[in-house]
């Protein structure tokens, strides 16, 4: 397993599906692509429409890229949530 990454915050997170763990399969809530309190994956940085993504269960890190320019609804950038 990888150490998680020092940019890893829990005040950015993003939901996305880990490729490698799919820990999301089955869930109602991700299933309906809402915003599942349990599946949920660190947002390390991003770069135009370009995530850089850490799963915070198997520590798997990837990038999604997202097709958009700017896609705030899906990711939570607030500060001190
Ligand atoms: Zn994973
Ligand atoms: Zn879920």
């Amino acid at each position: 397993m990888l150490p998680l990454d020092p940019q890893a915050d829990l005040g950015r997170r993003a939901w996305i599906p880990c490729p490698r763990c799919a820990d999301a399969e089955g869930c109602d809530p991700c299933g309906e692509r809402r915003n599942c309190p349990t599946h949920w994956r660190y947002l390390l940085s991003n770069t135009g429409s370009l995530l850089h993504l850490q799963c915070p269960g198997c520590t798997h890190v990837w990038t999604h890229e997202t097709g958009f320019g700017a896609t705030r609804s899906l990711w939570d950038a607030s500060p001190g949530a």
